[in-house]
């Protein structure tokens, strides 16, 4: 039986950076049984023994606030690991002990890796090890997880330590907590009240603490026990709220930070610089979270993250396009014409590499979140918007992943619908999670960018500028019409942190953009590849029946019959239009109407065609034809298929197949296009049901696909309602 090891620590303390330096390329990621909290796990091969490395998710405490702690605590409680790997940041350590008190009290054999000393010492703080874990009683090792120093000796107290049993630490409370616990211990041990699973201490402490996870457990294990439990608790609330005016959970949490401060006073910690002396972040903080320039500053970093993204990503994305269109151009002349040909062009690649194409795009996108996020400049940013995400439900968190979702544009909702992660209260995260999908993705802004160019030329910015409005106004106002009705009720409070800033490292910030880039790129290559190629048969499929083929065939002999063999040869012969002679060019010119009158009759015929003209009848109301509808069904798959489709649809059905119009210069000119249907086309757009991926995604985050149904269903009906109203009233008003 191998040694089991968990990695557990705060957001940032250097988790991730220690667990890849520990197992190297043995790594395996998967999820939390029933959560989708990601689960990392890994071997390690050491002088010291072989381990297996869990990386628990970074919390800040072990109560039930959050999916993370709750996962983080069950793991350690079912799973019983052998050592838990406490990491700490040494330059932070008043606040990160608060999680290593936690694991002593529930009896967890601790081992505390001190990482971050290189950043401790810069900052002229300095830490006497063999002290700390002298008073802690537990093994201390100093590191710096960056560089792997540290590595060696951490694994050899590991080994030394596995196998000592530990015993709970014991923290005194004050003189109410402590005698209410000491009641509750008698009854919880007499009783046997889950003291299977925790020390009977740790239950008194959580019923104080009104944990809702063990306060559900307990009442079904034992509702007698819990009752009793919870007229102790109730009791030493009142008493404690008439007699000092707090509530037990904030005493027991002071009470811990007055532990941890008076280990640390035992000459564990010396500043070598002033003590007086404002920490640089404070200092940085003062004018970032300014009251006045604060915002300022915030909306010059989201542009300057604007100008990065479309400013550097614009080479690479035509790099990209021009390996599709070189694949492309090789793969029509390789292969003969027909079906398979016609399957892999049009079906695979152009599907595939129009979603290819924006990669760039979104990397470094990302690449410019990365920074903000790992400098510690987002928990600002969330800071200083809390105020405002409040007034609709949310939470100052949730920026994160409506940036991340294209809220600046030109993101994914599928990251983005994962950042929300972060978010402590369920039901801010659910309003997030739900409304996200609003934002501008990447895929949708090609689609802008189509529309805009053909019909709105002379106003692009000013238009972009009004969708992104639009569709952050639509996000907040949905989000506060959710939690008024089906996500009602309080929010859970928590105080943000505000981490120290910190100059990003090269290695966190590629990891950081590649995984969120990896997320989009698979998305490519699995369902865009296969909705790609089920679009393009639907728009094939059934072909036409042999009369109708036979009356375009007709019609082309017809013409034929009527020139002389020169002429057919002439046109067989010579590629290039200009040269040839009138008779010749106008039987070309014939002869490719009538192709595309049969493309058009083909494509009405197909499935996707009589998909579309089934909805035409209600999509009329917002002026979509039916070609826009199969493209609007496509969307649903990926939003990404919306300007292909349209432009199948609308080149297969082009009369004069041989022109060169763009597909923006082709709706121009077709019949039933305007700047309001154009205009009523992007508002569903943003509104519609998000895309197949980010729905799966939201039912695994939410746990139910109801919420992922409910996306689906609401959406797409607010886009309808406000598109018809775009058009009918758009519709008065130009006319
Ligand atoms: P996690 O959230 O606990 O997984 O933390 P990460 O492993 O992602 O680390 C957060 C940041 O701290 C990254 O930018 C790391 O490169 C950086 N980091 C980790 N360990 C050290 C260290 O010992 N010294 C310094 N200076 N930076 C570190
Ligand atoms: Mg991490």
């Amino acid at each position: 039986m191998s040694v089991v090891i968990a990695l557990a620590g705060n957001p940032n303390a250097g988790k991730t950076t220690l667990f890849n330096e520990l197992t190297g390329a043995r790594q395996q990621v998967g999820n939390y049984p029933g959560v989708t909290v990601e689960k990392k796990q890994g071997i390690c091969v050491s002088e010291a023994g072989t381990f297996e490395i869990i990386d628990l998710p970074g919390t800040y405490s072990l109560t039930a606030y959050s999916l993370e702690e709750v996962v983080a605590r069950d793991y350690l409680v079912n799973e019983k690991p052998d050592m838990v790997v406490n990491i700490v940041d040494a330059s932070n350590l008043e606040r990160n002990l608060y999680l290593s008190v936690q694991f002593m009290e529930m009896g967890i054999p601790v081992c505390l890796a001190l990482n971050m000393m290189d950043v401790a010492q810069k900052r002229g703080i300095e830490i006497d090890v063999d002290r700390l874990s002298e008073l802690l009683g537990i093994p201390v090792v100093p590191m710096v997880a960056r560089t792997g120093k540290g590595k060696k000796e951490l694994l050899a107290q590991v080994a030394k330590g596995i196998d000592k049993p530990a015993s709970p630490l014991f923290i005194s409370y004050g003189q109410d907590i402590d005698k209410a616990l000491d009641e509750m211990e008698e009854i919880i041990e007499e009783n046997h009240f889950l003291t299977d699973i925790y020390p009977a201490r740790w239950v008194g402490l959580k019923y104080f603490e009104n944990d809702t996870q063990i306060l559900e457990l307990g009442a079904t294990r034992d509702q007698e026990t819990a009752d009793k439990l919870m007229d102790i608790g109730e009791k030493l609330q009142r008493h404690m709220s008439a007699t000092l005016d707090v509530h037990p959970e904030g005493m027991i949490a002071d009470q811990r930070y007055g532990f941890i401060n008076s280990v640390l006073k035992q000459n564990v910690i010396r500043f070598a610089y002033d003590r007086n002396r404002l920490q640089r972040s404070d200092q940085i903080d003062k004018v970032l979270t300014n009251r006045f320039l604060g915002p300022l500053i915030m909306v010059g970093v989201l542009a300057a993250l604007y100008q990065f993204t479309f400013t550097y990503s614009a080479l690479p994305v035509e790099w990209v396009d021009g390996i599709f269109g070189w694949i492309s151009g090789v793969t029509d002349a390789v292969l003969p014409d027909g079906l398979l040909k016609s399957m892999i062009v049009s079906g695979i690649i152009d599907g595939v590499g129009g979603v290819m194409g924006f990669v760039p795009l979104i990397m470094f996108m990302f690449l410019g979140i990365s920074f903000i996020e790992d400098s510690g400049y987002l928990a600002r940013m969330a800071f200083m918007l809390d105020r405002v995400f409040r007034i609709f439900g949310l939470h100052g968190s949730s920026v994160m992943a409506f940036i991340v979702s294209g809220g600046i544009a030109g993101g994914c909702a599928v990251p983005g619908v994962m950042a929300a992660r972060t978010l402590k209260s369920p039901r801010e995260r659910l309003a997030t999670l739900l409304t996200v999908p609003f934002m501008n993705c990447g895929a949708k802004l090609p689609v802008y960018a189509l529309l805009i160019a053909a019909f709105f030329p002379k106003k692009q910015a000013m238009i972009m500028v009004l969708l992104t409005l639009i569709s952050w106004i639509g996000a907040l106002l949905v989000a506060k019409l959710l939690r008024t009705t089906v996500i009602r009720g309080e929010s859970t409070p928590f105080v943000m942190e505000l981490p120290p800033y910190r100059f990003p490292t090269l290695k966190g910030l590629w990891i950081h953009t590649w995984e969120r880039t990896w997320q989009y790129m698979k998305k490519a290559g699995t369902v865009i590849l296969g909705i790609s190629i089920l679009l393009w048969a639907m728009m094939t499929f059934p072909g036409l029946d042999d009369t109708t083929t036979a009356q375009f065939e007709s019609r082309r002999t017809a013409i034929t019959d009527a020139v002389t063999a020169d002429v057919l040869k002439e046109i067989e012969t010579v590629d290039n239009a200009a040269e040839l002679s009138p008779e010749a060019r106008k039987l070309k010119d014939a002869l490719a109407g009538i192709d595309g009158q049969q493309a058009q009759t083909r494509l009405e015929n197909s499935v996707a065609g009589r998909m579309g003209k089934a909805l035409e009848k209600i999509s009329y109301l917002a002026g979509f034809d039916w070609r826009t509808n199969i493209a609007l069904v496509g969307g649903f798959a990926a939003k990404e298929v919306v300007v292909s489709t349209l432009g199948t649809a609308y080149s297969l059905g082009d009369v004069d197949p041989e022109s060169t119009d763009s597909l923006g210069e082709r709706l121009a000119k077709a019949p039933g296009w305007g700047p309001v249907t154009a205009f009523a086309l992007m508002i569903f757009t943003i509104f519609y049901a998000p895309c197949f991926v980010t729905v799966v995604c939201i039912a695994r985050e939410t746990g139910s696909w109801k919420w992922a149904a409910f996306s689906v269903g609401f959406n797409t009906v607010l886009a309808f309602v406000l598109s018809v109203l775009t058009y009918q009233v758009g519709s008065l008003l130009v006319n």
